[in-house]
């Protein structure tokens, strides 16, 4: 069962900074949206949630399973697409998705096919072989979920997607976003509550660090 429990989340920077404190979640198959104004944690969260950073206080379960003690566990299910995503400029979007299977080690014979399954699933099927330099952002923001399930994960980090995109392609990649949830955990953060409003079954609301809410749209507007 695919299922993500965070248990008093905390962390701190080195230097002394408490980003996150006492994060309690329990999360299954869904789009969860993550939102809360800038400084509100959510990067640090989902660094932690990734395996790129070590919660310095709690622990973080995946399938039951503590991710401090069996990362590579839950990083052969995570697709991530992180907020500093950057492209090689001058490949084309089969090129690099082509270089990017090869580096997270998917078996060379399966890659080509799984290139092309995962263009297909974000739409640039048809402008694949064109120089990524020459994307606008919202296909580069669908390279890089193209990217992100390369593995096919089962759990689906996306930070701030839609900074920088304009609202037609920002309305594109909330359909997207949807297509894909099935029986996938994807985690969505966002300062823009639009962007999750319709798509997100559950919203994580966090302020200073701290979880302020979680539970359905409905339930949040019920208590507001
Ligand atoms: P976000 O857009 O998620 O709020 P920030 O603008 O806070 O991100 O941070 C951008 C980058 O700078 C991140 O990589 C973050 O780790 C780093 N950063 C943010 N605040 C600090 C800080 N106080 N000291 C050092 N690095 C920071
Ligand atoms: P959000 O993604 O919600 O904007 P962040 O997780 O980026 O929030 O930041 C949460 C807090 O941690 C902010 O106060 C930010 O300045 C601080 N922070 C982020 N990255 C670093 C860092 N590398 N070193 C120290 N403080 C950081």
């Amino acid at each position: 069962m695919v299922e993500l429990a965070l248990e008093s989340v905390g962390y701190r920077y080195r230097g002394g900074h408490q980003a996150v404190t006492d994060v309690g979640l329990r999360l299954g198959p869904g789009i969860v949206g993550l939102l809360g104004p800038n400084g509100a944690g959510k990067s640090t969260l989902m660094r932690v949630l990734s395996t790129l950073a070590r919660a310095t206080a709690g622990r973080v379960l995946w399938r039951g399973e503590d991710i401090a003690r069996r990362p590579d566990a839950l990083r052969a299910e995570l697709g991530y697409l992180p907020q500093d995503f950057g492209v090689y400029e001058a490949l084309s979007a089969r090129e690099f998705l082509a270089f990017l299977a090869a580096v997270k080690s998917l078996p060379a014979r399966a890659v080509a096919g799984r290139v092309e399954e995962c263009l297909e699933m974000v739409g640039l099927h048809d402008v694949a072989d064109r120089r990524l330099g020459d994307y606008s952002g919202g296909m580069r923001q669908r390279v890089g979920i193209a990217q992100a399930l390369l593995n096919d994960p089962s759990l689906l980090i996306v930070d701030e997607p839609t900074v920088g995109l304009d609202p037609e392609e920002r309305l594109r990649f909330r359909h997207l976003l949807a297509e894909l949830a099935g029986q996938r955990l994807v985690i969505l953060s966002t300062h823009i509550v639009s962007d999750i409003e319709a798509s997100a079954g559950e919203l994580a609301i966090m302020a200073g660090g701290q979880l302020r809410f979680h539970g359905t749209p409905e339930v949040l507007i019920a208590t507001a």
